[in-house]
C-alpha cells in the first residue's frame, strides 16, 4: 500500500488525509502546533461561500485601489514595507487583474466551489462530524449604491452555475431575517443566495481528524518540518520534530507557510498572507439564522452553535499575526452598530489569522514540477473552508 504524508493539518490537510484514506492509502501527516486546525483554520469567518467567488485580482480592485489605501473606511490596509516578496507577489497579481483573467479564474473557483459542496455531503454521509453546520444560505446586503449596482451583473453572472441568487425586497428581506431590523432603513438592497453554508471549520477539523484516525492515518503533533533528504528526482524523506519520515508521495497543505517550506526544496510557490479579523462574542437569540455578508464594509456574519462570528478585513504586513488596535475597534464598532442585540459585545474574543493568497485567487492544486512524488495542495486563500474538500477530491484524484 502507498504511503503518503501530508505536510500541516489545518482544513486543507485534514480534508486531504480524509480522501486519500478514502482511497485506501496509508497516510500521516505532520504539523508542527500540538493538535489540527491552529492555523488559518482556527476562528475564520464560518462561512461556505460557494456563490461568492469572484477573485480579488479583478479590474474593480485596482480601480478602487485610492480607496482601499488611503480611506479610513477600508477594508484593506498595505504595510508591506520593503518586502520584496510582497511586490514580486503584487506584480503577479496586477498580471492577474485583467476581465479575461478574472472571468476564467472565477470560473475555474466556481467549479471548485461546487465540487466542495458535493465533497463535504460526501464526507458527511460517510461520518457523523458536529460543526454546527446551517444550510440555510446567505444574504448579501448592500448599504450603497455602488455595491448594489454592482451586484446585479455578478449575480446574473453566477446564476449561470444554478445558483438560484435572488435580489429581494427589502420587507421580506427583513421578514426573513430579522436580525436586518436594526439596520433596515441603511439598506439599498438584499440578495439571498440559497446554496451556501456555513460551519465552525475548526471544530469541522478537528472532528474530521478524529474520523480519518478511526481510518488509520496518524498524526504527528508538535512536529515542525524543518528539512527533506532527496533522491534521484523524488523527495525521499522529510525531516520533522528531529525524526526522519520516509513516503511514496509528499504533499504539501502548509496554508502560507507553503513558499518557506518548500523553498529548501527550490519549488517557489506565489502566496503571499493576507491577514484577516475575527472576533466571537456569545450569540443571543436574536443573532442571524442565516448567515450575512455585508457587501460594503466586505464583513461577514454567522452565528456558529451558540456564537456570533464575525469576520473581515484584508492587510498586507507579512507574516504578521498582530492586532491593529483601530482595525479590530473598528470591526467591533462595525458589527455592534449593525446588529446590536445580536450578541454580548462586553465579551469579546478577538482572534488574527493569515490566509495564503495566491495571485490569481485560484488554489494551487498540482504535482511540484521538479519532484516526481511531491503536490501542493495549497493557497485556497479567503475561500479555504469553502473550498478545502474539493481540493482535497481534487488532490485524491490527481495522486491517482
Ligand atoms: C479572518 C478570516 C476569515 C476567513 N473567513 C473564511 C470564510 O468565511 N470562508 C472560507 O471559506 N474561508 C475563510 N477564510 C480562509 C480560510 O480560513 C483559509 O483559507 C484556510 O483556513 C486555509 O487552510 P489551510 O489548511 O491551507 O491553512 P492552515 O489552517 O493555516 O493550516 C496549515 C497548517 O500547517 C502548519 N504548519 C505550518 N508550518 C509548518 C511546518 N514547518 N511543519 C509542519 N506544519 C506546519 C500550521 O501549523 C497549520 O496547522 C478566512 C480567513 C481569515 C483569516
Amino acid at each position: 500500500m502507498k504511503k503518503i504524508i501530508i505536510l500541516g493539518a489545518g482544513v486543507v490537510g485534514v480534508t486531504s488525509a480524509y480522501f486519500l484514506a478514502e482511497k485506501g492509502y496509508q497516510v500521516t501527516v505532520l504539523e508542527a502546533k500540538s493538535s489540527a486546525g491552529q492555523g488559518t483554520s482556527r476562528a475564520n469567518g464560518a462561512q461556505l461561500s460557494y456563490s461568492k467567488t469572484f477573485p480579488l485580482s479583478n479590474p474593480k480592485t485596482l480601480k478602487k485601489l485610492p480607496f482601499y489605501l488611503f480611506s479610513k473606511d477600508s477594508p484593506m490596509h498595505i504595510h508591506a514595507g520593503f518586502d520584496l516578496a510582497f511586490y514580486k507577489w503584487g506584480l503577479q497579481f496586477l498580471a492577474e487583474s485583467t476581465n479575461k483573467k478574472a472571468h476564467n479564474n472565477n470560473d475555474k473557483v466556481v467549479k471548485l466551489a461546487l465540487k466542495s459542496k458535493a465533497a463535504l455531503q460526501h464526507v458527511l454521509e460517510r461520518s457523523k462530524i458536529e460543526f454546527d453546520f446551517n444550510q440555510r444560505g446567505k444574504m448579501y446586503i448592500y448599504t450603497s449604491e455602488e455595491s448594489y449596482a454592482a451586484a446585479a451583473a455578478y449575480v446574473d453572472g453566477q446564476n449561470a452555475y444554478g445558483f438560484d441568487w435572488r435580489f429581494m425586497d427589502i420587507d421580506e428581506a427583513v421578514a426573513k431575517e430579522p436580525s436586518l431590523a436594526h439596520i433596515k432603513d441603511k439598506l439599498v438592497g438584499v440578495s439571498y443566495c440559497p446554496i451556501d453554508e456555513s460551519g465552525d471549520a475548526y471544530k469541522f477539523t478537528l472532528e474530521l481528524a478524529k474520523t480519518c484516525e478511526k481510518m488509520g492515518v496518524k498524526f504527528v503533533y508538535d512536529a515542525p518540518v524543518t528539512d527533506f533528504k532527496r533522491e534521484k528526482g523524488r523527495v525521499k524523506s522529510v525531516l520533522a520534530g528531529g525524526q526522519e519520515y520516509e513516503a511514496d508521495d509528499f504533499i504539501c497543505c502548509l496554508g502560507v507557510y507553503s513558499p518557506i517550506v518548500m523553498k529548501k526544496l527550490g519549488i517557489s510557490v506565489p502566496i503571499y498572507p493576507m491577514k484577516g479579523y475575527s472576533i466571537t462574542v456569545p450569540a443571543t437569540v436574536k443573532a442571524p439564522k442565516i448567515n450575512i455578508t455585508d457587501e460594503g464594509k466586505r464583513i461577514v456574519y454567522s452565528t456558529i452553535g451558540g456564537r456570533l462570528r464575525v469576520a473581515g478585513i484584508a492587510e498586507f504586513g507579512g507574516y504578521n499575526y498582530e492586532i491593529d488596535r483601530k482595525i479590530m475597534d473598528r470591526l467591533i464598532d462595525d458589527a455592534a452598530t449593525t446588529m446590536p442585540d445580536a450578541g454580548d459585545f462586553s465579551k469579546v474574543e478577538e482572534w488574527t489569522g493569515l490566509r495564503p493568497m495566491t495571485p490569481s485567487t485560484v488554489p494551487i492544486i498540482k504535482k511540484a514540477g521538479k519532484y516526481e512524488n511531491l503536490y501542493l495542495n495549497t493557497g485556497q486563500g479567503m475561500l479555504g473552508w469553502t473550498l478545502a474538500c474539493g481540493s482535497a477530491q481534487e488532490l485524491a484524484e490527481l495522486v491517482g
